[in-house]
């Protein structure tokens, strides 16, 4: 009889598992993928030497870069002082290889006298990823800016007229010009430049806490510096302007400066697609 009862005290220790931790993660730690973390409010929480900036519910998020090895190191400090930490492992992905021919040749060796344009559009890009706003945006749940057969996806090295170039930090949406582009999310647009020199109209919206996105080569931008957007609303409209071989979105995702994988932060395309011609799909990236 006292064994049995020493099982069932067992078996009951065993299904009630280990202590409840404070920290509760969702999503894939996976290479460009994001990560969303609840803790008790007024908890610290440091990704590595970061602290992350938790908003008054005790929401956060991390992103993962495309080269991220891992693992990661996750601390938590309750409001109470009690620690905990998490190693985590981070899956590792192969990108593919996309080769694209065709290009002004300018646009993938530029001259001399057009790196001071590059330079400049670089730094607006470079401090609008260094932003960590308290905008709630970073919440929601992502919706597609734009539909349409997909031409690029995150992550690929790229080889542009024979020659290795950076790894493709973005997802491509093949759409007519004059589409129009929305917002992925709530957030406030912190860059509106119409001609970028690769990325041509460019929009880049903070969602706060570090969580931004672009939307590139749009032919007309409808929308300033400073505006605050919903989710879905009317930014500008597809375009080829920039390096593109064709007219598309690129659509960036950032977590300050890592570039994210969109399609890991949003469920499929809905249907149905404007067009799936794989003719379509081949023309419009970059
Ligand atoms: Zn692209």
């Amino acid at each position: 009889m006292r064994h049995w009862l020493g099982l069932i005290i067992v078996a009951a220790a065993l299904a009630a598992g280990p202590p409840a931790s404070a920290l509760e993660l969702a999503g894939e730690v996976v290479q460009g993928g994001l990560v969303r973390g609840q803790a008790a409010p007024g908890s610290e929480v440091r990704l590595g030497d970061r602290r992350l900036r938790l908003d008054d519910q005790g929401r956060f998020l991390f992103g993962i870069g495309r080269d991220e090895r891992g693992p990661l190191r996750l601390q938590l400090r309750r409001p109470d002082g009690r620690r905990e930490i998490r190693e985590l492992a981070v899956r590792q992905r192969r990108f593919a290889v996309q080769r694209i021919e065709g290009l002004p040749p300018r646009q993938v060796e530029p001259l001399p006298a057009d790196l001071v344009k590059i330079k400049a559009d670089q730094a607006k890009l470079n401090a609008a990823r260094r932003l960590d706003s308290a905008e709630d945006g970073f919440a929601s749940a992502p919706v597609w800016p734009a539909l349409g057969p997909i031409s690029g996806v995150f992550g690929s090295q790229r080889i542009l007229n024979g020659k290795p170039r950076a790894p493709h930090r973005g997802l491509d949406v093949a759409a007519p010009s004059g589409t129009p582009v929305g917002a992925m999310a709530p957030g406030v647009v912190v860059v509106a430049v119409p001609d970028m020199y690769f990325t041509g109209g460019t929009v880049v919206i903070d969602h706060g806490h570090g969580l931004s996105s672009l939307y590139a080569h749009m032919s007309e931008l409808r929308t300033e510096v400073g505006q605050r957007v919903t989710a879905g609303q009317m930014i500008g409209r597809v375009g080829a302007t920039g390096r593109a071989t064709g007219p598309h979105l690129h659509w960036g995702v950032f977590w300050f400066d890592q570039g994210l994988d969109p399609a890991l932060l949003i469920g499929p395309m809905p249907d149905p697609l404007p067009a799936r011609q794989p003719a379509v799909a081949a023309q419009g990236r970059r």
